[in-house]
């Protein structure tokens, strides 16, 4: 159980019964934080945080966006993240919030089918690119917030936080959330085992098997450079989840996968 000060917050909240019909369900939350958007066609159900603390000062300067070859043949500049990254932060970022949040509020449906719509408002991620102007080391990183966030798994307590209307401290006025940043009592390789933060969803490999209902600790499973990610000639160096997989099958292998890419995060 995670050290939730928001428990009764989120769980008090007064919920109407669930339509059966999907088109519904974007009607039904009754969060003035979120809203829960069913595509009934391809089986999503998109997350749409309404409320942000981004602020559009806080985006990397023009001059550090522009790609610059030094003498050395090396560049290091900030790139806005292609689609393929961000959507695998609004997926993790949404897994979470579905477990966290829209449960909690009485929403049923399937976890590994939740994403972020989109990120916060002011937010956006950038690919840090540095290195060798032809094969540089790409790390993520998202902009806009009070902090710069390193990994999907690092902005998902902040993410619950902003869905649950950014509660403050009673005293000290600060806000009562409990990302590495915002609460520095843990490490986040703590905070993804304390509250289940997982970066994705493993590939189904070889027959499935009947689940034991356990499941993967997938927190301690990453790579940090995204260089490989769409290099198809260079050998991949992302982790591949077969080699982290403990040997029995998990809960996880029976759901549809998402996304069988390998599983990344940046620490
Ligand atoms: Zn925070």
């Amino acid at each position: 159980m995670p050290p939730s000060s928001y428990a009764s917050n989120s769980n008090n909240r007064t919920r109407p019964r669930h339509s059966s019909r999907p088109q519904d369900e974007g009607k039904l939350t009754k969060s003035p934080y979120y809203r829960i958007v069913e595509d009934r066609f391809s089986n999503l159900t998109e997350v749409v945080l309404r409320n942000s603390d981004g602020d559009p000062s806080r985006l990397p300067p023009k001059q550090k966006t522009f790609r610059v070859v030094d003498e050395d043949g090396e560049v290091n500049y900030l790139e806005e993240a292609n689609e393929k990254i961000e959507k695998h932060w609004r997926k993790v970022i949404g897994r979470f919030l579905a477990k966290e949040v829209l449960e909690k509020d009485g929403w049923r449906g399937r976890r590994d089918n939740c994403l972020l719509q989109s990120l916060p408002e002011n937010y956006r991620l950038y690919t840090h690119k540095k290195g060798d102007k032809d094969i540089p080391r790409t790390d993520a990183y998202l902009f806009g917030g009070p902090h710069k966030f390193r990994s999907p798994e690092e902005f998902c307590l902040h993410a619950r936080w902003l869905a649950l209307g950014s509660p403050t401290k009673t005293f000290t006025n600060k806000p009562d959330c409990a990302c590495v940043y915002c609460d520095k009592r843990y490490t986040q390789k703590q905070l993804n085992k304390m509250w289940g933060i997982v970066s994705a969803t493993p590939a189904r490999r070889g027959p499935r098997k009947k689940s034991d209902g356990s499941t993967t600790d997938w927190s301690n499973i990453c790579a940090k450079d995204y260089t490989k990610l769409n290099t198809a000639t260079q050998p991949s160096t992302v982790i591949p989840p077969t080699q982290q997989q403990p040997s029995s099958d998990t809960a996880a292998g029976d759901h549809e996968v998402f996304n069988p890419r390998p599983v990344l995060c940046n620490l």
